[in-house]
């Protein structure tokens, strides 16, 4: 039941993509195949039915193409249709779904709705979100076949002519790519979760979105007046006046910030004495990249190349990482890319190989441990690398490093790749800066061994924490626990710098404790060179930056690192940068 048109409601989703909008809504109904009946095919039928099949699997891939042509320009770099286009010819979908209608001797529909709500069986079992999540591109794409399967026509987003806010039970990337930044002004969906191509794509628009709401196509009739915060995941039903008022308000003070923002993101993050620093981006697929460019990042500090493993069920090829890299190293030129070579296992569980299962897989076959025991996965990622690295400004970094040997080991296969790139003659640069992540205890004891190895470190802080403290960074449990600020963590962070800085390496860092501006002078004042953090908190960063002097934070180094606690630190960061940060975030919302 849809609620009177009197009572505002607040429903409270998964926040995908910041700002606000408020507006129309318009239910985009994609309900038309619901209903498949199942038939049973004589045995001389059953080779024209598969036929029927694939060219209804034809079809939907040119609808495909035909919406890849038409779609914007940084949406076809995001690649993600060409994905569904690959998708649509997987053993995993396709293949089974012949199978079935060979076997089974039953209608094309039948068997590709049965085969669709076994691998969703599967893929919901996986204990990884963002796994859990891809089953909804197989979802599309095969929604796709049975509409040209049935012959049923699918209403256009591209078609809507009004301003409006959309309303789904889920977007496929396809939808999403038709979408007219002149008249969507946003969308909420019932599915979806934060790393979910919609949510990707809403970022790259820069349209605010909430997804996950479960109920919105329930709670929302066509026309009701909805206000969409997707900063905060709000979605308001038939808001009251001064609800109105008060998001009116918030949006235009959103609006202010952003212009803010832009004006002087682009600005360099140079202190008033004179220290410039680097103010990267992670990123983990290449169509964040757009919102590198726009919040004025000055190149990528950590690229997670293993997100390109995770949705799929056979290792992507050399050509396909290389033209991954590639599109990602041409749109950020001249500014450089570092790779961080494949970060799998642990909380990233890849679908690929489940060969082996493990009691502690933080404590596992991760990482460059992995990559060290598989040599030809590892070398077809280098390989594709260094022929990326020919193309402009790349770095490489290694991940959970934690012994003397991996790092010796990951460069001696870096110097078999290029060999053996050099044998093929083909194109590529070895002559690279290379970084060793410092992400684990051990690595930060024998910094200094590591160092004359590398040209730079990258202290990665989400796992720094969790080994130094033994807190599982993922168990909510021991959240409180989690402290970037505590004695021992800020320990590793000096000792880590001041070895960089004996033996004439580079030191940044790309763990999270890099996004916040009160962290910026005790980072710099021990002597980081370049902070790495998630598009959106560039700015602010860069800001707090050009607001101090490096020759003032070594006073607060000192005091920070004589207190015994976590909170006492945050005392005295408080007391002297505190003013400033609450500033700089006030100057931003006037
Ligand atoms: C880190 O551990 O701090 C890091 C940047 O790597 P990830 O979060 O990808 O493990
Ligand atoms: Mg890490």
């Amino acid at each position: 039941m849809k609620p009177s048109s009197s009572t505002e409601i607040v429903l409270k989703g998964i926040s995908a993509s910041p700002g606000i909008c408020i507006g129309k809504a318009y239910l985009v109904d994609r309900g038309g195949v619901a209903v498949v009946d199942r038939y049973a095919i004589s045995e001389k039928n059953v080779k024209n039915e598969v036929k029927r099949f694939k060219s209804a699997v034809q079809n939907a891939k040119q609808d495909l193409r035909a919406i890849i042509e038409n779609s914007p320009a940084e949406l076809q770099k995001a690649n993600i249709l060409e994905t569904h286009v690959v998708l649509l010819n997987d053993k995993l979908l396709y293949g089974r779904t012949i199978e079935a209608i060979e076997k089974e001797r039953v209608n094309a529909e039948w068997a590709l709705k049965t085969v669709v709500n076994q691998i969703k069986a599967v893929f919901q079992e996986m204990p990884d979100p963002y796994l859990k999540e891809r089953v909804s591109d197989i979802i599309h794409v095969s929604s796709l076949v049975m509409h040209n399967l049935m012959g049923a026509e699918t209403e256009s987003i591209g078609a809507i002519d009004k301003r409006v806010i959309l309303v789904a039970r889920d977007l496929s990337a396809a939808d999403t790519s038709q979408i007219n930044l002149e008249r969507i002004k946003g969308f909420i969906t019932d599915l979806g979760g934060k790393t979910s191509h919609t949510g990707i794509i809403a970022r790259s628009l820069e349209i605010p979105a909430v997804v996950g709401l479960e109920q919105a196509t329930r709670m929302v009739a066509n026309d009701d007046i909805v206000i969409v915060d997707g900063t905060t995941g709000a979605v308001i039903v038939h808001p009251s006046e001064q609800t109105l008022m008060e998001y009116a308000e918030r949006q235009a003070s959103y609006e202010r910030y952003r212009a803010v923002i832009t004006r002087d993101s682009h600005l360099e993050a140079r202190t008033p004495d004179g220290h410039r620093i680097d103010v990267m981006a992670n990123i983990e697929l290449p169509e964040e990249v757009v919102a590198v460019l726009n919040y004025g990042g000055d190149g990528i500090g950590l690229y997670r190349t293993e997100f390109q493993y995770l949705n799929r069920t056979s290792f992507p090829s050399e050509n396909e990482l290389f033209e991954n890299y590639k599109d990602v190293i041409e749109v950020m030129a001249p500014r450089p890319v570092t790779f961080r070579t494949l970060d799998i296992n642990g909380d990233k569980a890849m679908a690929i190989e489940t060969g082996f299962s493990e009691d502690n897989p933080a404590l596992g076959l991760r990482a460059i441990r992995y990559c060290l025991k598989r040599p030809a996965v590892f070398k077809t990622q280098l390989r594709a690398i260094l022929r990326a690295a020919a193309l402009g400004s790349v770095r490489i970094m290694f991940p959970m490093i934690s012994i003397h040997f991996e790092i010796c080991e990951a460069k001696r296969l870096l110097d078999e790749a290029a060999e053996s790139l050099e044998k093929d003659g083909l194109p590529y640069k070895r002559d690279i800066p290379l970084g060793a992540m410092i992400e684990v205890p051990s690595a930060v004891v024998i910094a200094d061994l590591l160092a004359r190895e590398v040209d730079f470190f990258s202290i990665g802080t989400n796992d720094l924490i969790q080994f130094t403290l033994a807190i599982d960074r993922g168990n909510k449990q021991v959240a409180h626990l989690f402290q970037p600020l505590d004695p021992a963590v800020l320990r590793m962070l000096k000792r880590t710098a001041d070895v960089a800085q004996e033996n004439g390496i580079t030191v940044g860092m790309c763990g999270e404790m890099a996004n916040q501006p009160l962290y910026a002078p005790l980072l710099l004042g021990m002597g980081l060179h370049e902070l790495s953090m998630n598009p959106q908190a560039i700015p602010v960063v860069k800001r707090m930056i050009r607001s101090i002097r490096i020759a003032d934070t070594h006073a607060v180094v000192q005091d920070v690192l004589k207190q015994p606690t976590a909170l006492k630190v945050l005392a005295v960061l408080r007391g002297a940068y505190g003013e400033l940060v609450t500033n700089h975030r006030q100057a931003l919302k006037d």
